[in-house]
């Protein structure tokens, strides 16, 4: 089911983005060769906490995953796409990283992810990056009032295919709210005019995840978690939290 959001509510959610924007932010600053995961997970936490919001994803169980994630943020490198468990790996020069977080501030979610590289990014790097923000640009500027979700779907996949990324089947966008993840799907790829109706409060996360590769096909990590691409080639992801308004497409997860 799908719920929309009052307007007080969306007040609260756009504290609990503005939280997931600074952890994201703080994660990003201190991300450098030698770091490991694991500490950008705890300056997450600290974030988190500080600002007296919880961890949208420690302890979180989606029907796929065999354990509940340990984390606060995923820490997805190179050639994992998603979900990457923060661990001891430390960054290296070159690697390209993906952090995605969420925090819940009063009962509701905010859910964001960015995608850059530790140092200067290779130029291939710097496009897939630049390729997957300008998607999710293209999928928040089609989420107002009067479109369809398809027309949102449709600008993230038009973007990615036309570059010649893979987008992996089964994975994407979602309604947010007092859940994390609610209805709606909000896939990757879709037809402009097609799917439900987008009215002023609906709340949704867009988040395109490109495959350089240019093949769809991923692989699950034995932890049950970390999607990876088949062909070993680099994965990009980028996310924002965006409220439909009668103004139009209002981001949640900014700073
Ligand atoms: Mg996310
Ligand atoms: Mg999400």
């Amino acid at each position: 089911m799908v719920e929309l959001k009052t307007e007080t509510e969306l007040a609260v959610m756009r504290e609990a983005g503005r939280v997931v924007a600074t952890a994201l932010a703080t994660v990003r600053e201190h991300a450098a060769p030698g770091v490991s995961l694991l500490e950008l997970d705890t300056l997450a936490a600290q974030v988190i906490r500080d600002a007296g919001a919880t961890s949208s994803f420690l302890n979180y169980r989606p029907h796929f995953a065999p354990t509940p994630f340990p984390g606060v943020i995923c820490a997805s490198v190179n050639d994992v796409i998603v979900h990457g468990i923060p661990d001891g790996y430390r960054l290296r020069a070159g690697d390209l990283v993906s952090i995605d977080c969420g925090a819940c501030v009063d009962g509701f979610h905010g859910d964001a992810a960015v995608s850059f590289t530790i140092g200067p990014p290779s130029a291939a790097d710097a496009t897939l990056i630049e390729d997957t923000a300008a998607a999710l640009a293209a999928g928040v500027a089609a989420a107002r009032p009067g479109g369809r979700l398809g027309d949102v779907s449709h600008a993230v996949g038009e973007i990615g295919r036309a570059a010649g990324y893979g987008i992996p089947q089964g994975f994407g966008g979602h309604g947010v709210g007092r859940r994390m993840h609610e209805d709606p799907s909000v896939p990757n790829e879709g037809r402009p005019g097609r799917g439900l109706p987008l009215r002023p409060g609906l709340v949704i996360a867009i988040e395109p995840m490109f495959l350089a590769g240019g093949r769809d096909r991923f692989v699950t990590d034995p932890d049950g978690w970390a999607l990876r691409t088949a062909d070993g080639s680099r994965a990009a992801h980028a996310e924002h939290t965006v409220a439909i308004t009668d103004d139009g497409p209002v981001l949640l997860t900014v700073v």
